[in-house]
């Protein structure tokens, strides 16, 4: 695997979409029965990051860590020189319809779709099933809610996964829950790689509309995603922005003054 860049105490992978793609490919093909699972920070997940050790420990045992948040790549720039920066963006929302994209009809790629509100998971299968030949949903589910704390719940859902046995397990269950969830039972869960994916099954659903493709190439994406659900999300951006900024400071301070042994 290509290296990793330090942001935050948080390791992130340098790859491009192509690459990340072609990694998940290599794990769909690999036969070792265990299960890769990916992670794509945000400055929310940066920010929870900084005290939350059941994340911290769920980013540690990722497979990937690629970049969701635009202003966590221009941090990456900021803060390091060209060639030790993150290359790209590589979006959860994105890499799903780009590892859709490389699934052929003669070799579909199965998928398990976990999470979202009742119903949304089956308006996304018939679109994926429209748009993408090569990809065929073999399960879905949408938990209770407080199913992380019912183990019969937790039971049930490694049950269907493993019944459905998928090379893909879309995980939308919100952060930091995904990551908790996926971690604890990464053990159990019979995919070949589980993505935590946040708001993707709404988008694959039509659910929800991603920002327009000139907001997301100048990295405004986030600024849609508040403007559409400001009653769920203002409180916490209002927070992020506090501390996310001095987060920076702190880290362009450290990078610029190593502590000398
Ligand atoms: N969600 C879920 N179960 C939960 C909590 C959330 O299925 O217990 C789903 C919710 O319906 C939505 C997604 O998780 O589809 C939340 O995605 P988003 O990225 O907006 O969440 P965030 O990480 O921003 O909180």
């Amino acid at each position: 695997m290509p290296a990793r860049v330090e942001l935050f105490g948080v390791e992130i992978d340098r790859l491009r979409m192509e690459e990340a793609v072609a990694q998940i490919q290599a794990w769909v093909a690999d036969s070792a029965d265990r299960c890769h699972f990916v992670v794509t920070p945000n400055v929310d997940h940066v920010v929870m990051l900084q005290h939350h050790a059941g994340l911290q420990a769920s980013y540690r045992d990722a497979g990937m860590v690629l970049v969701d948040g635009a202003p966590v790549l221009w941090a990456s720039r900021l803060l390091h020189r060209r060639g030790n920066d993150l290359p790209e963006r590589v979006a959860g929302s994105d890499l799903v319809p780009a590892l859709f994209d490389s699934a052929e009809e003669s070799k579909p790629l199965t998928v398990f779709i976990l999470g979202a509100a009742p119903g949304v998971a089956e308006r996304a299968t018939a679109n994926i099933r429209r748009q993408w030949p090569g990809v065929e949903v073999v399960g879905t589910y949408s938990p209770p809610l407080g199913f992380e704390r019912d183990e019969r719940e937790n039971e049930l859902i490694l049950n269907k996964i493993a019944a459905a046995k998928p090379d893909i397990l879309i995980v939308g269950l919100g952060a930091p829950k995904q990551e908790l969830w996926v971690h604890k039972h990464r053990n159990q869960l019979r995919a070949k790689v589980a993505l935590c994916v946040g708001a993707t099954i709404d988008f694959l659903a039509g659910e929800r509309s991603r920002a327009p493709v000139w907001m997301r190439s100048v990295g405004l994406e986030w600024v849609y995603r508040v403007a559409s659900e400001p009653r769920r999300l203002a409180a916490r951006y209002a927070k992020d922005a506090v501390v996310f900024p001095r987060l920076l400071a702190r880290e362009w301070w450290r990078l610029r003054n190593p502590v000398r042994s």
